[in-house]
């Protein structure tokens, strides 16, 4: 990459625009001149656009028509590194720049003028009353010196609610002025808080607090299971960070997480950290970019795009919950959060951390191959042990067949009850049934878009398709028999399983947790608090709450469906269900109590729901390498997919043939094409999708040979082409 250099006034630049063009493009420099890395906005055609200084301009345009930079943003400008960056995700992901710029922009208004908001200091004098609300936060403002902060902020640093403060503004005792609203975040003390490590914590601790001080680039897998201290210990890394001046990131699988993550980071570091999700407003997504750019944020705690914000120093990223599936952005950039945050701390000579507590195939074999350090907790913080774990085999179990919860998982949800300790009861299915089918004729009912069925959502009453979101009533009559009042609704989803529950057991109380019943994250994180709190006896969950909340009073899971996973062609089926069964098992006993997790079945002798039971972790890894290094799939392999799409089915089939028989670029360096194929979900939103899978040898150069194969074919219109490097889902 080039260094950076400044460009004198009507020098040539080229700058990149986030427009869907597959160049740079020259401009002149502005008045004042410019550096490289600059965010500037230029004219395009009859527009202003942003764009990014990337370096001096090629100068093959006629110069009389070149035009000039219209100005320079008030914004810090981009890091070489993140220039670099951004070239190597792009390369990587075989994306276009701009949409690289697209991705690393997203915040709007980043060339207004500054706009202001009200803010709050320590003012002169004492209270009229002194009341305990009011100390904490006058001790809070006492404690910061002349710091200011938002009202939020501060309600939240001291615990009150805002009337509080505002009663203090009255009496001048706290002052109440207009500011910048882009400010810096409260500063974070690394020392201000903290648990005394176990033994074994403070051991993975001090090794990486060694890595983070040592400034070079660094990946390490912290293991352990739930509850092992995983949190405490890579806040400790990131302590360390803040004290050696440098920015840090911790990447969360789900915005419902960030609540609960947030108030331990006030507890450890005495102040709430910048957040980066589709959660937060506008005008603090706008804070949050800016400040990362002027340092005015030591840490950032975000979903996978906060990767892609504009870091001054960035010296550690966590991947909490590594193994998790929405790190793969599946739409847009295909990209992997956690691929992508290896490659980042690279260029930035920056730790990463990922946590888990059962790692993805391809973390593990990259410790075992020495690429990743590995530090392991085994033991659970205090009392608490991993919950026994049993299989109900259900081919003995004499239940209707409209019921899901076995006789044993009855008696044992029943004792919990008793004893006044909390049962979940998991199935990873939203809505109350996944098939509405017409007991007349047969016909299931089907999204109109889609190759995908209508799932029956009794709560809102209606019928949604889980491909593309498209919802309609619930018809009377069959639409393919139009007989009436025949249409039935076959299998459980979580609602289903919640009108069982309140049979079965009508005095308990019962909570819901699915994504979709909540409006919005706030409700959902109020709801997991209460849950905590002991507010229901049975909660009932998707795979929403396997992911890393505490419930201390927890100590039974019942998983109604363990075989769920194991159904369908995926490469990581077997990984998926082993990773999800344990997260869900792990959620019981927790704090004190030994718990226990029962695993409904029809299959028990299966290899898979052995291994869990087994605990036996390093054999199914083991088994399961071996499995892919022998198919010489990934992580052994390479794997890219191209999906291509149209409304037009002949389209895409044609075009897909075509290029399987054009394969010379692949075949130059050994590669192999299947397909086309329908893909696993053949249409979408009234798109026909079709799909081929390319698989290499590790050491191929993939995606050179992808896009000399690509660039052979011409693409019809409405026609589009997908490459997706390293396939996730097999969609
Ligand atoms: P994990 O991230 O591995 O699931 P956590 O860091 O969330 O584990 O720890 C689980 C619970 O135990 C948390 O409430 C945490 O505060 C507590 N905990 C862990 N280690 C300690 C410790 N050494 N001292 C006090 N509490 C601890
Ligand atoms: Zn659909």
């Amino acid at each position: 990459m080039s260094a950076v250099t400044f460009y004198h006034e009507g020098e040539l630049v080229a700058v990149l625009t986030a427009q869907p063009l597959d160049r740079l493009l020259d401009y002149k420099a502005p008045e004042g001149g410019c550096l490289t890395g600059a965010f500037v906005e230029v004219p395009l055609g009859p527009r202003k656009v942003l764009g990014v200084i990337w370096g001096a301009g090629a100068g093959d345009y006629d110069i009389a028509k070149v035009r000039s930079v219209i100005r320079v943003l008030d914004v810090a400008p981009m890091q070489d590194g993140m220039r670099e960056f951004l070239g190597w995700v792009a390369d990587y992901t075989l994306t276009p720049l701009s949409a690289m710029l697209r991705l690393a922009t997203r915040s709007p208004g980043l060339g207004d003028p500054v706009s202001m908001r009200k803010v709050y200091r320590l003012g002169r004098g004492a209270p009229d009353r002194d009341t305990a609300a009011r100390r904490r936060v006058l001790e809070v403002l006492q404690g910061y010196g002349s710091l200011s902060f938002t009202l939020k902020e501060l309600a939240e640093m001291a615990g009150v609610s805002t009337s509080v403060i505002k009663g203090l503004v009255k009496q001048g005792v706290v002052s109440e002025e207009e500011s910048p609203r882009d400010l810096p975040y409260p500063g974070l003390d690394p020392d201000y808080g903290g648990v005394e490590l176990t033994e074994d914590q403070a051991v993975a601790a001090a090794q990486l607090r060694a890595r983070v001080a040592s400034g070079e680039y660094g990946t390490t897998l912290l293991k352990g299971v739930t509850g092992s201290g995983k949190t405490e210990v890579y806040l400790e890394a990131v302590a360390e960070c803040l004290r050696k001046g440098r920015q840090a990131l911790v990447l969360l699988p789900e915005i419902a997480l960030t609540a609960e993550f947030l108030a331990r980071v006030v507890e450890r570091f005495g102040a709430s950290p910048a957040e980066w999700h589709s959660g937060v407003t506008m005008t603090e997504r706008r804070r949050c970019w800016r400040m990362v750019g002027e340092g005015g944020a030591q840490l950032v705690v975000g979903a996978r795009s906060a990767l892609f914000l504009p870091y001054q120093n960035l010296g550690l990223i966590i991947v909490d919950e590594e193994h998790d599936t929405s790190y793969k952005q599946e739409d847009g950039v295909i990209y992997s959060a956690r691929d992508m945050a290896v490659l980042r701390a690279s260029i930035d000579s920056a730790q990463v951390i990922l946590a888990s507590a059962t790692p993805s195939l391809e973390s593990w074999a990259n410790a075992e191959a020495g690429k990743y350090e590995r530090l392991v907790l085994t033991s659970r913080y205090g009392a608490a042990e991993l919950p026994e774990m049993r299989a109900i085999d259900m081919r003995a179990e004499k239940i209707p067949g409209n019921r899901w919860i076995s006789n044993v998982l009855r008696r044992e949800v029943d004792d919990r009850i008793t004893r006044g300790e909390q049962a979940l009861i998991f199935l990873n299915r939203r809505g109350y049934a996944p098939v509405t089918i017409c007991r007349a004729c047969g016909h299931q009912i089907g999204c109109d878009h889609c190759d995908a069925r209508m799932v029956e959502h009794r709560f809102s009453k209606r019928l949604v398709c889980h491909q593309c979101g498209e919802s309609k009533p619930i018809p009377e009559v069959c639409p393919s028999c139009e007989v009436e009042g025949k249409l039935a609704p076959v299998g459980p989803g979580v609602e289903r399983l919640a009108e069982e529950v309140a049979e079965l057991f009508p005095d308990a109380r019962v909570a819901v947790l699915s994504s979709d019943l909540f409006g919005s994250a706030r409700e959902l994180k109020a709801q997991i608090v209460a849950i905590a709190e002991g507010a229901a006896d049975i909660i009932i969950g998707t795979q929403l709450v396997a992911k890393g909340h505490n419930f201390p009073l927890l100590t039974l899971v019942g998983v109604i469906d363990a075989d769920l996973g194991l159904q369908g062609s995926d490469l990581r089926a077997a990984e998926r269900t082993f990773q999800l069964m344990r997260q869900v098992s792990g959620r019981a006993g927790r704090v004190k109590k030994q718990g226990l997790a029962l695993l409904q079945t029809y299959q028990p002798e299966h290899a898979v729901i052995r291994s869990i039971l087994a605990g036996d972790e390093e054999a199914f890894w083991q088994a399961e390498a071996d499995e892919r290094r022998i198919a010489g799939m990934p992580p052994y392999g390479r794997l890219a997919g191209v999906i291509l799409s149209s409304p037009d089915v002949k389209a895409v089939f044609d075009l897909g043939a075509e290029m399987a028989r054009h394969d010379g670029p692949l075949q130059k360096i050994g590669a192999r094409v299947y397909g086309p194929a329908p893909a696993p979900i053949a249409r979408i939103r009234g798109r026909h999708r079709v799909r081929l899978l390319i698989k290499a040898e590790k050491s191929a150069a993939l995606q050179g040979a992808i896009s000399a194969w690509v660039a052979q074919f011409r693409l019809p219109n409405n026609l589009r082409l997908q490459v997706d490097i390293d396939p996730q889902s097999f969609y």
